[in-house]
């Protein structure tokens, strides 16, 4: 069968999936067996809720538009850069069987081991924790439960497909369970319009914090850290097939405790993805691979999980030297152009840093894919396996840093 009519079999397919879904939710009670605490409101065109409300109150406020052109990180990815993607579609059967399943979850949390439906109405806005390209986090409460979670609110696109493969990857965010170093999903809601993702709250991302401190962060710290995230990359591959795709220190979350947790791994992805035919698709061009802006084979682009050890590599430079390696750059174009042609970035040799470290981050930013170490590999690497099992008081590094900002 051809691309086109693959295609438009699936669309079909997936039509008549909503409208079943539709008809079984006007005549049935889908969360009967959940302890319900909210009136049920009318279910819109696609079954779903449709109570899409203002977390002020008000009218939802509008997203904030991509407007990161100062941004040294290189926030807007020009068009001209290929949409790698090895994303493997299911079959339409696979999508339908998971379409199913991840929507009997929508509106259902996860709040001290008992399964709550509710509403988005039912959750209390305490404020924005921040934004990013796909959309912005607040800090809410569910009010009858009184949990505190982090939500992070997402337009979705219009595109049926893309948004299919947008609910599948929410199976993943919330099978992700048993995984330490991956910050915790208590539900998600799913409209025609959104999709939110409530997490638990963590203290804070190490984008904030070296924005903050302004000062290096140790190497003990960095190992550690290092640990989590390598541990998180791991676990998502293995036991999902996951790449995530968008490693940067917003993305790398640390609790009070000194706990790290990896979070936004697919599902921003995917968002991203599919506003790549609107032109106006973000990724954060700084952490990218080079061989995702330049794939060796624009006419069958792909990539690997070594994208995201690339990625990593960028980062650990960063929290290393709290500066980001490409900060000279004025322009996209530029950090993309630098990160084709110049040197891998590196770790100064005069400050300090074990050889374990420096070369850690050296194979990291190996800049052809295909000579880059995998998972396996870099777990076994000496500065990580030192880390594993070193001594480090995360959470008293943590409490006197903040003190002394
Ligand atoms: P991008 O959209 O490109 O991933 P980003 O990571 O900066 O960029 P968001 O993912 O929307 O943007 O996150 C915005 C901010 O919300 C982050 O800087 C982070 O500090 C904060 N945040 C996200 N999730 C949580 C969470 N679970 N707990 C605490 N803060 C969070
Ligand atoms: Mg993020």
């Amino acid at each position: 069968m051809e691309a086109k009519e693959k295609s438009d079999d699936l669309s079909d397919k997936i039509r008549d999936l909503e409208l079943r879904i539709k008809r079984r939710n006007n005549s049935s009670d889908a969360g009967a067996s959940l302890s319900t605490n909210t009136a049920q409101s009318p279910p819109n065109s696609a079954g779903m809720k449709s109570n899409i409300r203002s977390v002020s109150g008000n009218t939802k406020p509008s997203r904030p538009t991509m407007n990161f052109s100062g941004d040294s990180r290189g926030r807007r990815t020009p068009d001209s850069i290929p949409r790698a993607t090895n994303i493997t579609v299911p079959d339409s059967a696979e999508i339908e069987a998971k379409y199913m399943e991840i929507m009997k979850l929508t509106g259902v949390l996860d709040i001290a081991g008992e399964k709550v439906k509710c509403e988005q109405t039912d959750l209390e806005d305490l404020g924005e924790l921040g934004h990013g390209t796909c959309g912005q986090v607040f800090t809410m409460r569910h009010k009858s439960s009184g949990q505190i979670m982090a939500v992070k609110q997402m337009r979705r696109s219009g595109n049926r497909e893309e948004n299919k493969r947008i609910i599948m990857d929410l199976e993943t965010v919330l099978k992700s369970h048993s995984c330490p170093y991956i910050v915790h999903c208590f539900g998600v809601f799913i409209t025609e319009s959104e999709v939110w993702i409530c997490m638990e709250l963590m203290a804070t991302c190490l984008d904030k914090l070296l924005k903050k401190t302004k000062s290096c962060i140790p190497e003990n710290i960095i190992g550690k850290i290092t640990v989590a995230v390598l541990n998180a990359l791991d676990y998502l591959k293995d036991e999902h097939g996951v790449i995530h795709r968008d490693i940067k220190p917003s993305n790398i979350l640390l609790d009070s405790d000194g706990s790290v947790k990896l979070c936004d791994f697919g599902i921003s992805g995917r968002l991203v993805d599919s506003k790549a035919n609107t032109r106006t698709g973000t990724a954060c061009a700084g952490y990218m691979a080079p061989e995702r802006i330049q794939p060796p084979n624009p006419s069958k682009p792909d990539y690997d999980i070594r994208a995201d050890v690339w990625s990593l590599g960028v980062t650990l430079v960063e929290l290393a030297t709290a500066e980001f390696p490409y900060k000279s750059c004025k322009t996209d174009f530029e950090v993309l152009s630098c990160v084709l042609t110049s040197p891998s970035p590196s770790l100064p040799t005069d400050q300090d840093f074990s050889i374990d470290f420096i070369d850690f981050v050296d194979q990291c930013l190996t800049k052809d894919h295909k000579d880059r170490p995998k998972y396996k590999k870099l777990l076994e690497h000496p500065f990580v396996r030192h880390y594993h099992t070193a001594e480090v008081d995360m959470s008293a590094w943590y409490k006197s840093t903040l003190a002394t900002c």
